[in-house]
């Protein structure tokens, strides 16, 4: 069932809530793929009824970024959700969220703004704002919806670790699910701005993944020092490589490291034909 007012889901979820039925809520701003139809599957396993929420959500973009031209396929996500069993497909306009005409920044609205940082390192050094965007959505999301579970992807790992702070510091009653990351047979990460990259764009987008398994399987052999490790990077990246980042960090706190372990995390971001790309791996 497609809804787009907050008021309709709220009314479902309250009747199911008095049935005893549990929720489950994948959010997404659509585009969707095997990644997260994973995510939807691992929901339908778990909950009774499952919500995926529909919605590119303005203020998670900064004023560069691809907000205008992000893709949205609702018609082909209401097919794909409808084949998964999903319950209710919520996709809300930004009126419905934020209120008619409102301004759309924290001098107007009330926002969650993680500690510093959480959202000032890695993606958030050139994302000023982002994961503030992030957690403001999903904890209205949370409010709207009152689900038992929320289920995320590890492929975009600074965002899953940010939501479960935010969801202990502020006691929200919702478990968060953390789900792998789905690749092509290739290695390349699921994501929905793989739709902007050629093709030849896609075999350059590998190095991304190599880097990373690389990585692992020099820790895996025993070197341990971030620094050696990160320099391995250089083996794959050519002038089409744009990277922005690689870290190895905990995978928790996400606090660098001089020395890799067991609890560490690689993360990168490059972009390929100017689109930005993500990935990670847990080193163990
Ligand atoms: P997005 O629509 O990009 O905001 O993603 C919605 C959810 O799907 C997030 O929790 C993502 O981490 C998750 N997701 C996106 N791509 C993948 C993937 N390749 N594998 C697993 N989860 C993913």
């Amino acid at each position: 069932m497609l809804l787009h007012r907050i008021e309709e889901v709220r009314e479902q979820v309250s009747a199911w809530k008095k049935e005893g039925l549990t929720v489950g809520l994948v959010p997404t701003m659509g585009a969707l793929h095997a990644g997260h139809l994973s995510l939807i599957k691992k929901a339908k396993e778990a909950c009774d009824k499952v919500v995926v929420s529909d919605f590119v959500n303005p203020i998670q973009f900064g004023p560069s970024e691809d907000f205008d031209k992000y893709p949205r396929t609702l018609d082909a996500d209401m097919e794909l959700c409808n084949k998964e069993g999903v319950d209710i497909v919520f996709a809300p306009s930004a009126n419905e969220m934020y209120g008619e005409g409102q301004k759309l920044s924290n001098d107007n609205l009330t926002y969650v703004c993680p500690p510093f940082f959480y959202v000032n390192t890695l993606c958030g050094k050139t994302r000023t704002g982002h994961f503030d965007g992030v957690c403001t959505v999903v904890l209205k999301l949370f409010n709207i919806v009152q689900p038992d579970y929320a289920f995320f992807g590890q492929k975009d790992a600074q965002q899953v670790i940010i939501i479960k702070k935010m969801v202990k510091d502020l006691n929200v009653p919702i478990k968060i699910v953390q789900c792998p990351i789905i690749r092509e047979e290739s290695g390349l990460a699921l994501s929905s701005r793989n739709k902007y990259l050629s093709e030849e764009g896609k075999k350059d987008a590998l190095v991304l993944s190599k880097i990373l398994n690389n990585i692992k399987s020099c820790y895996e052999k025993g070197i341990t020092d971030v620094e050696a490790l990160k320099e391995t990077a250089y083996n794959f990246l050519t002038e089409k490589h744009n990277m922005e980042y690689l870290e190895i960090v905990d995978k928790d706190t996400l606090e660098n490291k001089t020395n890799a372990d067991d609890n560490s995390i690689a993360l990168i971001a490059c972009r390929v034909e100017n689109v930005r790309l993500i990935d990670n791996i847990y080193l163990k």
